[in-house]
């Protein structure tokens, strides 16, 4: 058995490209010794492919759907599943004894490898159900069984959010009773939902973030979309990352210039 350990992301979309290689640099900054892995799927460009290729320490391609899997006609029935199975495939990444996944929407603002010292299944608080925890971040230990048997439980039970946060859930369901040390503290995963609905504590505790999630539908790189004034701050610096980085990187969507105008 390896005992090397990795974060890890997903990208099945260009625009989620431009995410990961943020997640990537960002840690990077912070001097992980950690390798850093991205999923992705076959539907992001080539160009994109050449990018991530530079960027992390292995680029691995999973099938959103294969032809040959077992799982496929009950798939077929239940596409919401699709984008939910394609992260749980990170459960198969055997050649690493333990992980932490990030989403693509994250920024990491300091040295993180503390989080290898904490067990499977560990994560933050959801800023909306606190008993649930928000799979943005989490650490995990690969094995092909618990794969087969999230898999299964996906297709028995669904998933509750249609997302694999309802999923994952349900499955660590006692998560929010069993073991405090795997309540990671909020900073690990803030998001800019509890910026809105609990403003003091972020100005109490806002400067220790260690980890930002970009969560719902306004992406830092997504053109058309607000940001509080407070996550502005946060918006710009994964700007500064994503422009930092030495290869010169395609910018999907919007322009920079869009952006920046905003
Ligand atoms: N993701 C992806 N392609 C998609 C949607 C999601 O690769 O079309 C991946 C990406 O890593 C993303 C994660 O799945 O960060 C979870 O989705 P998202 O962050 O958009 O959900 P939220 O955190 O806003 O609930
Ligand atoms: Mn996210």
């Amino acid at each position: 058995m390896s005992a090397a350990e990795a974060f890890v992301t997903l990208a099945t979309t260009d625009p989620y490209c431009m995410g990961a290689t943020v997640v990537a640099s960002s840690l990077r900054r912070h001097g992980t010794t950690r390798s850093i892995v991205v999923m992705v799927t076959t539907n992001i460009s080539e160009e994109w492919r050449h990018t991530l290729e530079e960027v992390f320490d292995e680029v691995i391609v999973v099938d959103e759907m294969d032809s040959e899997d077992h799982l496929r006609l009950s798939w077929l029935g239940r596409p919401e599943l699709g984008i939910t199975f394609t992260k749980i495939h990170c459960w198969t990444l055997t050649q690493y004894s333990k992980c932490v996944f990030l989403d693509a929407d994250t920024l990491v603002l300091c040295n993180v490898d503390e989080l290898f010292d904490r067990d499977e299944l560990s994560a933050a608080p959801d800023p909306g159900w606190p008993d649930c925890f928000n799979s943005g971040v989490f650490v995990f230990r690969p094995s092909l069984q618990t794969h087969d048997r999230l898999l299964d439980h996906a297709l028995q039970h669904g998933s509750f959010d249609g997302g694999d946060q309802g999923l994952l859930n349900s499955f660590f369901s006692s998560w929010s009773v069993e073991d405090i040390h795997k309540h990671l503290p909020f900073i690990y995963n803030l998001s800019a939902t509890s910026v809105y609905s609990y403003l003091p504590a972020f100005h109490q505790f806002g400067h220790n973030a260690k980890i930002v999630h970009f969560l719902g539908p306004a992406k830092p790189w997504s053109s058309g979309t607000s940001h509080s004034h407070t996550m502005e701050g946060f918006v710009s610096l994964w700007w500064k990352e994503y422009l930092s980085q030495t290869s010169s990187l395609p910018v999907t969507q919007p322009s920079q210039d869009e952006e920046k105008t905003q």
